[in-house]
């Protein structure tokens, strides 16, 4: 490709960057990365009713957190600023009047009540409406200049042909043609003088040099009038690249309002960046000739391929996120994996008591997501109750009986040792169990049992012991040999 790529992500800040958002702006990232092109990020708040407070630099935060660095955007600058369309606002009206002068757009001064009169009339026959040209036809030009001149409220639109066909070519979907009497005059400047996404995306995308745009497929259909306009100035349109869907399931779309979490959320329960970029990556997209699904940033940036994607939905699966996130907490340096499980583990735990550095160790390959750790750890720091019946274990055959005389042999063995550590307890009591006539696994189950009341824990019954020292293990053991005997 001679010509530079350009690329931008447009988000709208109407809220938190939601996954679908997040895999738009990734996938229009690698496709400027691949390219060695320019990634850029514009923010459209022209729907002013629209726009959430801290919205704004909530999108500049995620996407430095998801590590989709732009080349040019609102908060470092470019040369082809200001990319916040409201600070572009003087821009957008000379275009609309360059189209009304070619006949391409019109000035309009119907009210909001005519228009929602006809619009009722509309409905109440079934038909869609659409505005019907009335102010294209009765107002002249001049006329319309001097209405203006004199302060009436005004918004100017984009003159649609009533005949033949508007169309564009998509990089995924292909050729998209629709007729034209089925395409509605869409308000191009608002009676506020600011631009509608219709107006504006056109300009900007053209000011900006934009090679290629990628968004959802919710602008498909309106794509062939913005090509209308792109003719209508005699520019050359941009490559299109239309996305389908993140859905939640086969009929739902995935959204916030419904509790779908953002990537915000998703960093917040301890999912980390780099699981739900790959996860989001895959999702309606794959590489070619591989059956890898472990990627690195880098990785996609050279294996991102639009020809890759696939047109239907793409239905997120948390499940297969939470997998990958265990993959990549797995491939953690330990000391990394340290650092960031111990703000979830001091939730519950004094790292004054525990040893949370043996604990990590332990805790690292079974870690799915940070959140769920602090259940996990919860014993450590409070005894739980729990069913005896949990000593009994059949496959090492082991009884309620076996499991006391497992505690009551391992008590006066546990009470002598003054070295507190994995390898004493570990090596005292593997050197006492052959005398005493149980099996290994009859003494350890039950001795895991008593002081954890766990079926599952981050190790075994020498770990735990260790991880709760000496007097705590004590404590706990002599409790359930009581609990047994009063059984
Ligand atoms: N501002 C639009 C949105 O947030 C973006 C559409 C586009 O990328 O052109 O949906």
């Amino acid at each position: 490709m001679d010509q530079e790529v350009r690329t931008r992500f447009a988000p709208s800040p109407t809220g938190y960057l939601h996954l679908g958002g997040l895999r738009t702006a990734l996938y229009t990232y690698l496709l400027a990365k691949k390219h060695h092109g320019k990634f850029i990020l514009r923010i459209e708040d022209t729907d002013q009713e629209r726009e959430v407070p801290g919205a704004v630099d909530l999108i500049y935060k995620s996407m430095h957190q998801a590590g989709l660095d732009y080349d040019e955007g609102p908060d470092i600058g470019g040369d082809y600023g200001p990319y916040i369309q409201t600070q572009r606002r003087d821009i957008y009206p000379e275009f609309a009047w360059q189209l009304v002068e070619k006949g391409a757009a019109y000035c309009c001064f119907c009210s909001k009540e005519d228009l929602d009169a006809q619009r009722k009339e509309a409905e109440a026959k079934g038909i869609t409406w659409k505005y019907n040209k009335k102010c294209l036809h009765e107002v002249p030009l001049e006329e319309a200049k001097r209405r203006i001149a004199a302060g009436e409220k005004y918004v100017i639109r984009q003159n649609v042909p009533t005949t033949g066909k508007a169309s564009f070519d998509d990089l995924l979907y292909g050729h998209v043609e629709v007729d034209c009497d089925t395409l509605d005059d869409n308000v191009l400047i608002k009676a506020d003088g600011l631009p509608t996404y219709n107006f504006a995306n056109v300009i900007d995308d053209h000011l900006m040099a934009i090679t290629h745009v990628t968004r959802g497929t919710e602008y498909l259909s309106s794509a062939p009038k913005y090509n209308l306009l792109y003719e209508a100035f005699g520019w050359q349109p941009p490559l299109y690249l239309h996305l389908p869907p993140v859905m939640k399931d086969a009929t739902r779309k995935l959204s916030k309002r419904h509790g779908d979490p953002s990537f915000e959320d998703l960093l917040a329960k301890g999912y980390l960046k780099e699981a739900i970029i790959n996860f989001i990556a895959l999702l309606g997209w794959a590489p070619k000739d591989t059956n890898e699904e472990f990627f690195s940033m880098e990785d996609l940036i050279n294996l991102f391929d639009e020809r890759g994607l696939n047109k239907s939905p793409a239905i997120f699966d948390m499940n297969k996120l939470t997998y990958f996130n265990a993959h990549y907490i797995r491939a953690l340096a330990p000391e990394t994996y340290a650092e960031m499980a111990k703000p979830w583990l001091t939730q519950v735990l004094d790292p004054e008591k525990v040893d949370l550095n043996r604990l990590c160790e332990l805790l690292q390959g079974r870690t799915e997501v940070f959140n769920q750790l602090p259940d996990m750890v919860r014993f450590l720091a409070e005894m739980p109750e729990f069913d005896t019946e949990l000593y009994v274990n059949k496959k090492s055959k082991t009884t309620i009986t076996v499991a006391q005389n497992a505690l009551a042999f391992i008590y006066p063995l546990l009470n002598r040792i003054t070295d507190w550590s994995e390898t004493t307890l570990h090596d005292l009591i593997m050197a006492a169990i052959p005398a005493s006539g149980m099996k290994t696994s009859q003494v350890l189950w039950p001795f895991r049992i008593a002081i954890t009341g766990q079926a599952a824990t981050p190790g075994g019954a020498f770990e735990m012991a260790y991880l709760l020292g000496k007097e705590e293990t004590l404590h706990r053991l002599l409790h359930s040999m009581e609990v047994l005997q009063n059984l």
